[in-house]
């Protein structure tokens, strides 16, 4: 029970920080519905798939906007986990790692201790493999910086979390519990 009040106040938290961030655009509903309470990952409900209808009628791809303000507080709200990414990326430099600019994110490209095809967001930077780069994953990574901007220091123990849990249901840490990957990894990549 308490842990499902601990998910459900990470929940509150999460929303409360993503309307922040795309400046009120979120629908105005506060109460995740009772049947996925128990059963449900964080982020798993429909409140982050009830886009307003200014996000239904979307162009396909154009993203979810940060409004301006959104955008800055998001990145001082994932700022810890920057730090944390900016110090695995910085460790890359002296070893043939290229810093860049891109997908609302400090890049590190062929970051030499990442696996080759891989790719990790952590809050605002994005390290790739030297066999990848933003051409290939950058939309993909793109929506984890957008979630680390909504989940804060949550970031990192939200996708440890999901990843595990996907790990053991599905055999996989992209599995399809894993409910912060299921957005990215869709064809229109979405952060939730
Ligand atoms: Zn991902």
């Amino acid at each position: 029970m308490e842990a499902l009040k601990a998910r459900d106040a990470i929940y509150q938290i999460t929303r409360a920080m993503e309307n922040i961030r795309r400046g009120g655009d979120l629908p105005n509903s506060n109460t995740r519905p009772k049947s996925t309470v128990s059963s449900d990952p964080i982020l798993n409900d429909q409140y982050y798939r009830d886009l307003s209808p200014k996000d239904q009628n979307r162009d396909q791809k154009e993203e979810i906007k940060s409004s301006f303000l959104g955008s800055v507080l998001g990145k001082i709200w994932s700022l810890p986990t920057t730090l944390i990414g900016l110090t695995w990326g910085l460790i890359g430099v002296p070893f043939g790692a290229r810093i860049g600019f891109g997908n609302n994110a400090i890049e590190f490209k062929d970051h030499p201790f990442m696996s080759k095809t891989g790719a990790i967001t952590i809050g605002n930077t994005i390290a790739y493999g030297e066999h990848t780069g933003p051409e290939f994953v950058g939309d993909h990574e793109r929506q984890h910086t957008y979630q680390a901007e909504a989940l804060g220091p949550l970031y990192l123990p939200a996708h440890l979390f999901e990843g595990l849990e996907a790990l053991i249901n599905d055999g996989s840490w992209h599995g399809e519990s894993n409910d912060l990957e299921s957005g990215p990894m869709d064809p229109d990549p979405k952060p939730w």
